[in-house]
C-alpha cells in the first residue's frame, strides 16, 4: 500500500464529463490499496475568468479581496470530485485551504506555503476517505484567504505530497510528461522520461509551464517523487529525478520560451558610474523585476544606450517610473516594446561542453531572426527576439540541437 498524491490540471477537470473521468482515476488508485489524496485545479478557463471580473471592477485591486474572487474556481471542482467519487461508491470530502489549513505567509497573490496541516487530513485517509484539496489556495495567521500565483496548483499537491510524507506526486495534465520542448509548438518535441530537478526548475522559471516553478523548488528540497503525466491516457510519464539517477545526460535537455517580456530602452544615457544604481533602484522600490539587461558599449564615452526586460504586466508601471524620474536619469529617448518574446536553451551539459551557445546564435542567424539580447547562467543561454519569430526560432534551435523526434 503507497501514500498518493494526485493532482489534475483545468483541463483535465475542464467540464463534468472530465471530472467523472478523473473520479474514475482515482477510483483505480483506491481499488489498488492505496491511501488517496487529490489535488485539482479550476476548470480551464475559470480562472482568467475570475481575474477578468476583479480587474473590471478596478485595476488597482485589493489583492486580498481578489484572493477570495480568483481561489473560488477550485472550491467549485473539489467539490464536484468528491461528489463524482461518492457516486463511484468512493468515500471521499472536501478539505478547503482554509480547513487543513494550507497555512501561507500575507504575500496574496503570490503566496508562499509555510505549513500544511495534514493531522485531519491522515485521520481521514487512515479511514479510508478520499482527500481531495482545492489547489492554488491557503490561508494567512489572521484568517485571511491567499492564493499561490498563476500555475499554483501544482506547488499545492507537492507540498502536500511532502508534508504527508507521500510515496508519490502525480501531476495529470492535458500531454503526457515534460517534452524537449513545447510539444504545442514543436511537433517533434520528445518526451523526456526522466528530467533532473535543476533542469526542471530553470525550464519552469524560463517559462516552460508545465509545472510551476516553485513547485520543483517545493519536490526538490524535500525530495518528493514527482512525475508528470497525462489525465487522457496511461502513457507512463516524465519523473523528475536527482542528478546521479540520469545515466546518460544529454547536451541540452529543454528549449523553453517565454512570452511574459517587455523590452524598455534608454537611449542616449550618460556613460557615468552610478548610471545603472540611478536606473534601477526606483524599478526596485516600485516591485518591479528586471530581468535581462544590456548596456551598449559607448561610442564616444559621453552617452550609451540601456535596454532591459520587465515582465509585460510590468510594462506600463515601468514606463511610469522611468518617466517621472527622466531628469534624474537624463536620458534622450524612452522606447518600450512588448512584442518580444524570450527563447532559452537550457541543459547541465553546458557546464562541460563550448558552443553551445554559438550554435544557438548560428541557428537563429541562419533563420534571419535578430538577437537583442543575450544573458547565460552556468546550464542556461537566453536570447530576446521579436515575438513574432516564437514558432520558426524554436523549431530551428530544436533541430539545431538534434533534438527531433524520429520520424
Ligand atoms: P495544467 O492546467 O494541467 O496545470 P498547464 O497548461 O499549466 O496545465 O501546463 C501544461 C502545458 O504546458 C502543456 O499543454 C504545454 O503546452 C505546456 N508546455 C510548455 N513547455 C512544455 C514542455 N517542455 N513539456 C511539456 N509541456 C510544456
Ligand atoms: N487555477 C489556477 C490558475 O489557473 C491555478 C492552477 O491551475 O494551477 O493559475
Ligand atoms: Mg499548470
Amino acid at each position: 500500500m503507497a501514500l498518493i498524491v494526485m493532482k489534475f490540471g483545468g483541463t483535465s477537470v475542464g467540464d463534468v464529463e472530465r471530472i467523472k473521468n478523473v473520479a474514475k482515476r482515482v477510483k483505480g488508485e483506491v481499488d489498488a490499496g492505496n491511501k488517496v489524496a487529490v489535488v485539482v485545479s479550476a476548470m480551464s478557463g475559470v480562472t482568467n475568468q475570475l481575474v477578468d471580473y476583479v480587474t473590471s471592477i478596478t485595476p488597482l485591486y485589493d489583492t486580498r479581496e481578489y484572493d477570495v474572487v480568483v481561489s473560488s474556481g477550485e472550491q467549485v471542482t473539489s467539490g464536484l470530485l468528491a461528489l463524482a467519487l461518492q457516486d463511484l461508491g468512493v468515500s471521499a470530502r472536501s478539505w478547503l485551504g482554509w480547513q487543513l489549513p494550507v497555512k501561507t505567509d500575507k504575500a496574496h497573490g503570490k503566496a508562499r506555503i509555510l505549513d500544511i496541516d495534514c493531522s485531519d487530513a491522515l485521520k481521514c485517509m487512515d479511514a479510508g476517505e478520499v482527500v481531495v484539496m482545492p489547489g492554488f489556495q491557503g490561508v494567512t495567521a489572521d484568517h485571511r484567504v491567499t492564493t499561490l500565483g498563476r500555475g499554483g496548483s501544482d506547488t499545492s499537491a507537492v507540498a502536500l505530497a511532502a508534508a504527508l510524507k507521500a510515496d508519490r506526486c502525480d501531476i495529470y495534465t492535458d500531454v503526457d510528461g515534460v517534452y524537449t520542448t513545447d510539444p504545442r509548438i514543436v511537433s517533434k518535441a520528445k518526451k523526456l522520461h526522466r528530467i533532473t530537478f535543476e533542469e526542471m526548475l530553470e525550464m519552469a522559471s524560463l517559462g516552460a509551464k508545465v509545472l510551476q516553478t516553485r513547485s520543483v523548488e517545493v519536490a526538490m528540497k524535500h525530495n518528493v517523487r514527482l512525475q508528470v503525466r497525462s489525465s487522457f491516457s496511461d502513457e507512463p510519464g516524465t519523473m523528475v529525478v536527482n542528478e546521479d539517477e540520469i545515466v546518460e545526460q544529454e547536451l541540452i535537455s529543454g528549449i523553453a520560451y517565454s512570452r511574459d517580456e517587455a523590452k524598455i530602452t534608454l537611449v542616449g544615457v550618460a556613460d557615468q558610474p552610478g548610471v545603472a544604481a540611478r536606473i534601477f533602484g526606483p524599478l526596485a522600490d516600485a516591485s518591479i523585476n528586471v530581468d535581462m539587461i544590456v548596456q551598449n558599449i559607448s561610442e564616444d564615452g559621453k552617452s550609451t544606450d540601456m535596454t532591459f526586460t520587465v515582465s509585460k504586466t510590468d510594462m506600463t508601471r515601468a514606463v511610469d517610473v522611468v518617466k517621472k524620474h527622466a531628469a534624474e536619469f537624463g536620458y534622450q529617448e524612452l522606447k518600450s516594446d512588448p512584442n518580444v518574446v524570450k527563447v532559452s536553451v537550457v541543459g547541465v551539459g553546458m557546464r562541460s561542453h563550448a558552443g553551445i551557445a554559438q550554435r544557438m546564435f548560428q541557428a537563429l542567424a541562419d533563420k534571419g531572426i535578430n538577437i537583442q539580447v543575450i544573458s547565460t547562467s552556468e546550464i542556461k543561454v537566453s536570447v530576446l527576439i521579436a515575438e513574432e519569430y516564437t514558432e520558426l526560432a524554436l523549431r530551428a534551435l530544436h533541430t539545431a540541437y538534434g533534438l527531433d523526434a524520429e520520424g
